[in-house]
């Protein structure tokens, strides 16, 4: 048993652990969890614990059904919203087949073999994601009209506003769970909220994201509301974006920076950029995956819909932020096109493969974009070579599936699984007749 393994068995029985549970995520990004006995822990660092696979969404076919998940000592946290006595922890797993190899089916798998690649080229990815989520009053279903908790906007701040107590709540929760964040605020919807976490390696940044996505509904619950990662709940609303910060290091220093570069991005940072911008399409339909998801990158309010790279534009797809002198390390770009409801793990190894590739193939960077490409005319934005994101699931599936990057990047499980599910719901959501519809037809018809 190594070091880690040590403490979490002693840090088990120090604090009355009573319950262990296993975490792990299934394509399309949904947190499962099987509870163990501390008596089971051993075992489980060192055989793992068997499921049934073939009842998670992507990871195998019934004929190949068992499956195992064994913990990463590193990632182990008390849950906080479990209370101190008989109290709960969590570990994230990796997924093993019988035969003890990694899961080529495991998100968390996928984005491990993506950053051992730029390992291997000397860089470290890093990301700092920026999560917009709103808050509804009960009841929060399909068949009431949303209530959001406040009528609040940007940076508001409201007089005994419950989302100051609710972000209070919910970063307090993760702060105790290891889990650092640098900003929150109102965002710009009515009970809609931003938290920042602080830059962590990406693997880390996906495994917070999981637990985020859990305080946050905890925490919701907990004070009387509902909390939903959902892209465009409400169609004259903004949607909630996830932008992400990106840079790469090499040892510790930041790649992207070179002192006297235009603002101060190095080669390297433009090679990256370059990367994004050739691939954005592709990569679309993972970091951008439910149909729903289209309705924010196409319905304004801020959400990329076209893609270039600014200089502090909020209109482009890659945003250069403002540099700060003498910050060198803080140099890194943001990618605006994911949402909320993306799994991470599956999106940042797509969005670093694509990096990557403009790094190894020595991509151009074209001219940035200063205007707000939205104003611009179809033609004006043509004669700056200026393209638009896929519009629909359905167009986003049909570029991925001639994707080498993004098939390279998931392995061919993966990427089957992701077009054979996405498909899925195209159809089925093809097929709706929808309020929209009546409404404008029915009688004129
Ligand atoms: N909500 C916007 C989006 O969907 C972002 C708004 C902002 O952070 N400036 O991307
Ligand atoms: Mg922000
Ligand atoms: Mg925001
Ligand atoms: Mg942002």
């Amino acid at each position: 048993m190594d070091r880690q393994q040590e403490f979490v068995l002693r840090t088990v029985e120090e604090r009355d652990i009573r319950f262990i549970r296993l975490w792990f995520t299934d394509v399309l990004g949904m947190l499962k969890s099987v509870a163990i006995a501390p008596a089971e822990l051993e075992s489980a660092f060192s055989e793992g614990i068997g499921f049934d696979g073939s009842s998670i969404e992507g990871l195998t076919r019934v004929y190949e059904a068992d499956m195992i998940a064994r913990p990463d000592p590193t990632t182990f946290q008390v849950l906080p919203w479990r209370g101190d006595r008989h109290g709960t922890a969590r570990m994230f797993c990796d997924i093993l087949t019988p035969d003890g190899e990694p899961s080529l089916a495991d998100s968390r798998n996928v984005l491990k073999r993506a950053l051992a690649k730029a390992s291997d080229k000397g860089f470290t990815f890093y990301t700092h994601p920026e999560v917009e989520f709103y808050l509804f009053n009960h009841p929060a279903d399909a068949s009431s009209p949303l209530v959001p908790v406040d009528q609040g906007g940007y940076f508001d701040h409201l007089a005994r506003g419950s989302t100051h107590d609710f972000r209070r709540a919910a970063i307090t929760m993760l702060e105790s769970m290891g889990i650092s964040v640098e900003f929150s605020h109102h965002e710009a919807g009515p009970g809609q909220n931003e938290i920042d976490l602080r830059y962590a390696d990406a693997l880390t940044t996906a495994d917070n994201l999981m637990t985020f996505r859990t305080v946050v509904k905890e925490v919701a619950l907990e004070q009387g509301v509902f909390a939903s990662f959902m892209p465009k709940p409400m169609a004259d609303q903004p949607g909630s974006g996830m932008h992400t910060h990106l840079s790469l290091f090499e040892g510790d220093r930041n790649a992207f920076h070179e002192p006297g570069a235009q603002f101060e991005l190095s080669k390297t940072a433009r090679s990256f950029i370059a990367g994004l911008l050739v691939h954005a399409a592709e990569i679309t339909a993972i970091t951008n995956q439910y149909v729903n998801s289209y309705k924010r990158l196409w319905g304004g309010a801020e959400a990329p819909s076209y893609v270039c790279w600014g200089h502090n534009n909020r209109s482009a797809l890659v945003r250069v932020p403002m540099y700060k002198p003498g910050k060198g390390n803080s140099s890194r770009i943001e990618y605006r096109a994911l949402d909320s409801a993306t799994n991470p793990y599956l999106a940042y190894a797509v969005i670093l493969a694509a990096g990557l590739k403009g790094i190894e193939e020595g991509y151009e960077l074209p001219e940035e974009t200063e205007d707000d490409v939205w104003e611009l005319t179809d033609s004006e934005r043509r004669a700056l070579g200026i393209k638009p994101l896929p519009q629909s699931l359905d167009a986003a599936i049909q570029i991925m599936e001639t994707s080498e990057l993004v098939a390279e990047t998931l392995g061919e499980h993966v990427f089957d699984f992701v077009l054979r599910n996405k498909r899925q719901e195209w159809d089925a959501y093809r097929s709706q007749v929808t309020p929209f519809e009546l409404k404008r037809f029915l009688q004129v018809l």
